[in-house]
């Protein structure tokens, strides 16, 4: 029989911020593939039900962690005991992210902090946690969660494009020094999706008709519609792929 080059059946996957959102989706399309997924976020109660319905909905196995991922320390700690008790994650989706948005006159030092620490920093403090394991066992594969504004501006989140502005470059980092032990770090850049970073957002109704105007597609995406980029990015189909960036925005980043 042919070999399926999507196949990620029984692979262990980790996914920050995975207890609701985008990284809720993304957990659940890899266990819907047969992948044990690892679900993260900072509240017990929520990781714990986010588990559940995954196991509920796919048959997979699911487990639960909870970190700060803006901590350096609880990161180390965290990821040292889920290696102990899980074995190494054969993929890590860096997907745990803040948007703060404001004037620029009214942003303060805090706010640039937290974003740059919770959409960058902590990309870097997981990867490297589990990056070291992965490389002695000669295989990985690694996906940052970037945004179309790591490559388009707009009004009153500066903060949050200069941190998915640093996630690309990071992923083309990590792609050089990690590509000889055949770990692959590639990045999906989102469009427009609704969930709860956005709430404010998808109901102006304003904000909605600059959506579907700006987008090609003329609409918001369905979380849904990520996952087949994830697959593809964490399976043996992109084995020589590496440091890329992959845009899922209904065409938004190749129009002006
Ligand atoms: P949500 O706000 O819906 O979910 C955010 C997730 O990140 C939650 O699971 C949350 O966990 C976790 N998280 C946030 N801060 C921390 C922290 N300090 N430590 C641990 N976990 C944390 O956001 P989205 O699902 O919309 O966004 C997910 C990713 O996708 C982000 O990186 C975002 O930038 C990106 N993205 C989203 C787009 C969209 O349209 N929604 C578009 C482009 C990119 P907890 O339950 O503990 O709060």
């Amino acid at each position: 029989m042919a070999v399926n080059p999507f196949d990620i059946q029984g692979k262990l996957a980790l996914i920050t911020g995975s207890s609701r959102g985008l990284g809720f989706a993304l957990a659940q399309g890899l266990a819907e593939q047969g992948a044990r997924v690892i679900i993260h976020g900072r509240s017990e109660d929520t990781v714990n039900q986010a588990v559940q319905a995954i196991r509920e909905a796919t048959g997979s196995e699911a487990f639960g962690v909870t970190f700060d991922v803006t901590r350096s320390d609880e990161v180390k700690t965290a990821l040292t005991q889920l290696v102990e008790t899980h074995g190494v994650p054969e993929i890590l989706v860096n997907n745990a992210g803040l948007q703060r948005r404001a004037p620029f006159t009214e942003f303060e030092p805090d706010d640039w902090d937290a974003v740059i620490a919770t959409n960058l920093s902590s990309s870097f403090y997981v990867a490297n946690a589990l990056a070291r394991h992965m490389s002695e066992r000669g295989h990985g594969k690694i996906v940052n969660i970037g945004s179309v504004q790591s490559m388009l501006a707009r009004q009153t989140i500066a903060p949050y494009s200069a941190s998915k502005g640093g996630v690309v470059m990071l992923t083309k980092g990590m792609a050089a020094d990690l590509a000889r032990f055949n770990i692959q770090v590639n990045c999906i850049s989102p469009g427009y999706f609704k969930t709860d970073m956005n709430t404010a957002l998808w109901q102006d109704e304003a904000f909605n008709s600059w959506v579907e105007n700006r987008t090609p597609a003329q609409r918001w995406g369905n979380v849904q519609e990520l996952v087949g980029t994830l697959l593809y990015l964490c399976s043996d189909a992109s084995s020589f792929v590496s440091g890329q960036n992959i845009f899922v925005d209904g065409g938004m980043t190749s129009v002006v």
